[in-house]
């Protein structure tokens, strides 16, 4: 079992652990809830090596990926410091690390968490309740598409062009944007879930009427309701003090989401988690 180094609660019910493996390793966990129920965002790995500009976990270079076992950890140390009455009803990997960068491992995770024979019926998470995100690794996304059981796929989208996303994301550099988008909708009628794309809105950065119509105009095929496959989550952005980024204005995060669901894209505005204990990623160890 993984021990908690510390624990941070936000005024939001948000909570934050900083957890260590038996090697001295240093990871992070949060729960959020949710009027739904209560959701753990798991790690996959120690650091993370894609290099994302607005990321506090890139800051940290991967040191290790994490077993399934011990991102089973995670789930397993959460779930007992709980109160009897509290489950964990949902999981999200989509802590620190890229999940498809340790993509076996993460698997039989998913696989483990959501089985009721290792976990009894009462903690088993079921599958729909279960979400991988990437940064956007296209042969992973395919070859998860084919998994036994259908888990939910997210994607770390950020930007609607090339130009933008080379420099938000070095992973576009290899795995283009509008084939990203692609391999996302062969994802989606693959396993009949709906991709969420993630969106960090950033001022001044990709906060644009000019970017929310790239977006559309990315996430929108012939033929075919966008909404059907797909749906953005407009994120409020913790800010990182390394970084010296800012989260966009309320007025303009509220536009970006108009512009948006105007040109048929369904959205929505992420309510903000943990702001006062920096809930982003890496920030709990880079302190
Ligand atoms: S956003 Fe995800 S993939 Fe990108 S650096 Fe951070 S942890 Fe890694």
């Amino acid at each position: 079992m993984a021990e908690i180094i510390s624990k941070q609660i936000s005024e939001d019910g948000t909570k934050k652990y900083l957890l260590q493996y038996e090697d001295g390793i240093q990871i992070e966990t949060v729960l959020m809830t949710h009027a739904y129920g209560n959701s753990l965002c798991v790690s996959s790995q120690a650091g993370c090596n894609m290099g994302c500009m607005f990321c506090a976990s890139g800051l940290l270079k991967k040191v290790r990926d994490l077993t399934a076992k011990e991102m089973l950890d995670q789930f397993h140390t959460v779930s007992k410091d709980l109160s009897e009455e509290s489950l964990i009803t949902h999981v999200v990997v989509m802590g620190t690390g890229e999940p498809f960068d340790n993509y076996a491992e993460v698997l039989q995770f998913c696989n483990l968490v959501s089985d009721p024979k290792t976990m009894g019926e009462t903690l088993a998470v079921a599958p729909r309740h279960i979400t991988v995100s990437t940064s956007g690794i296209i042969p992973k996304i395919l070859e998860f598409a084919s998994t036994e059981k259908r888990f939910n796929l997210a994607v770390s989208l950020h930007a609607p062009t090339n130009d933008l996303r080379n420099r938000m994301m070095p992973v576009n550099r290899k795995y283009p944007v509008d084939e990203l988008v692609k391999s996302a909708l062969r994802y989606s009628k693959q396993t009949k879930r709906r991709v969420a794309f993630e969106y960090l809105l950033l001022d001044g950065i990709n906060d644009s009427e000019k970017d929310a119509l790239a977006l559309a105009d990315l996430l929108s095929f012939e033929g075919l309701d966008s909404s059907d496959y797909f749906y953005v989550n407009l994120i409020p952005y913790n800010p990182v003090r390394e970084f010296g980024l800012r989260g966009s204005e309320k007025e303009i995060a509220l536009k970006f989401y108009d512009v948006l669901m105007k040109q048929g894209i369904k959205a929505t505005l992420r309510k903000e988690h943990g702001q006062d204990i920096a809930a982003a990623y890496g920030q709990l160890r880079l302190k």
